[in-house]
């Protein structure tokens, strides 16, 4: 780790101030991401900017449009436990409860859920090749253990995934995110806020250095009746996804009227393909259906040495999940397992 200065700030001005769009001046939320990238020397700081204090990007509040705006600061546990949250968008709440631990999501915030980085191994292992750290410097897993690695939208120059479950929902949701830097206020929808690696897998996403992100707004369609999340990993807890899945589904007289379905773990960022969701509408909801979309998501996907297993994985993990967002009462948080 490299020396740095620390300092904490109260006010979103400040905050711009202090990180004066300068790469080597980072900032720190909850800390579970940026501490190990620093101490991994991962990510080098001169000074790292606390924001914790900006206590008006730490709530939710309802918006005119009847949808909700989440804080930045808000932590992704206060997020999933919200009543609103639990009630109006269970989507996003179990989607934030398969994620990490009880105690990471106590610390984590959701503007630095957005940011955290892929968990590929090689990425943090600065003594191995890796063209997301070092550009150039070539991708260790195209032709190394590439298990947990992406299957679509991946790249020559970088096969990582984009390891969150929260945004996974917030994709299907469609959220947007509110953004504030040197130059003023924008918003970005949370379909162009992640990147594909193409040739500069060093940038993740299309925040520029020095803008932080404030809010995440969702609109007011919540799929509270029919949705459903579901991560495939390794271990039941505390493990990142192989393959997620997030779907909502609006379903009136048996036909569906509107179907999200966004992928995790297969990608350099949430998956979503359009094409599948429109080929569901005035359908009825059957498993044949959601076979024809999944294979629809999965078209073209590529897998390596170790991880083709995720294209079918996937495939399954879709059907299963629009099945289970037919039935979602048991998957509301709090509800009792049936027996
Ligand atoms: C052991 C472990 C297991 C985990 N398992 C999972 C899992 O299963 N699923 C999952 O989804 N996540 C998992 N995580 C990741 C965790 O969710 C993220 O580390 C967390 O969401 C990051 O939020 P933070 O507030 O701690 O960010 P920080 O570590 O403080 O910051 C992360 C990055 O975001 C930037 N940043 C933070 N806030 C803002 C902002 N408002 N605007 C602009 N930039 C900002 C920082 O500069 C930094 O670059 C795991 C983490 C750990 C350590
Ligand atoms: S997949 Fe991406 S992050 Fe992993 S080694 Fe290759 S370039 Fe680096």
């Amino acid at each position: 780790m490299n020396n740095f200065s620390y300092t904490k700030v109260s006010t979103l001005a400040d905050a711009i101030h202090e990180i004066d769009g300068d790469i080597r001046n980072k900032i720190v939320a909850g800390g579970t991401n940026i501490n190990d990238l620093l101490r991994y020397f991962i990510t080098k700081a001169d000074k790292l900017v606390d924001i914790n204090p900006v206590s008006e990007y730490n709530s939710i509040v309802r918006l005119e449009n009847g949808g909700i705006r989440l804080g930045a600061l808000h932590t992704n546990a206060d997020t999933a436990y919200d009543p609103i949250v639990e009630e109006r968008y269970p989507l996003l709440s179990k989607a934030i409860l398969a994620g990490a631990s009880a105690q990471i999501r106590n610390m984590a915030t959701n503007g630095g859920n957005l940011m955290q980085r892929t968990r590929c191994y090689y990425f943090y292992d600065i003594h191995t090749p890796c063209n997301k750290r070092d550009l150039g410097s070539g991708c260790s897993a195209i032709n190394g253990y590439n298990r947990i690695h992406a299957v679509v939208g991946q790249s020559e120059n970088c096969i990582a995934v984009f390891p969150s479950d929260m945004c996974v929902a917030l994709a299907a949701l469609q959220a947007t995110v509110n953004i504030s830097g040197p130059n003023g206020e924008r918003t970005l929808p949370f379909a162009d806020f992640h990147r594909l690696p193409g040739d500069t897998p060093n940038i993740d996403n299309n925040l520029i250095h020095g803008e932080i992100i404030t809010s995440i707004d969702l609109p007011e369609k919540g799929f509270e009746k029919n949705y459903s999340y579901l991560k495939l990993r390794d271990r039941s807890s505390y493990a990142f996804a192989l393959v997620s899945v997030a779907t909502g589904l609006d379903i009136q007289n048996n036909v569906v009227k509107e179907a999200r379905i966004a992928l995790g773990g297969v990608a350099h960022k949430p998956w979503r393909v359009l094409e599948a969701e429109d080929f569901l509408i005035g359908k009825e909801p059957v498993r044949e259906n959601f076979a024809k979309a999944a294979d629809l998501i999965l078209k073209g996907a590529q897998g390596y040495e170790h991880n083709s297993f995720k294209i079918e994985l996937a495939k399954r993990a879709v059907i299963r999940n629009c099945m289970m967002a037919l039935n979602p009462e048991v998957q509301r948080p709090g509800a009792k397992p049936s027996v």
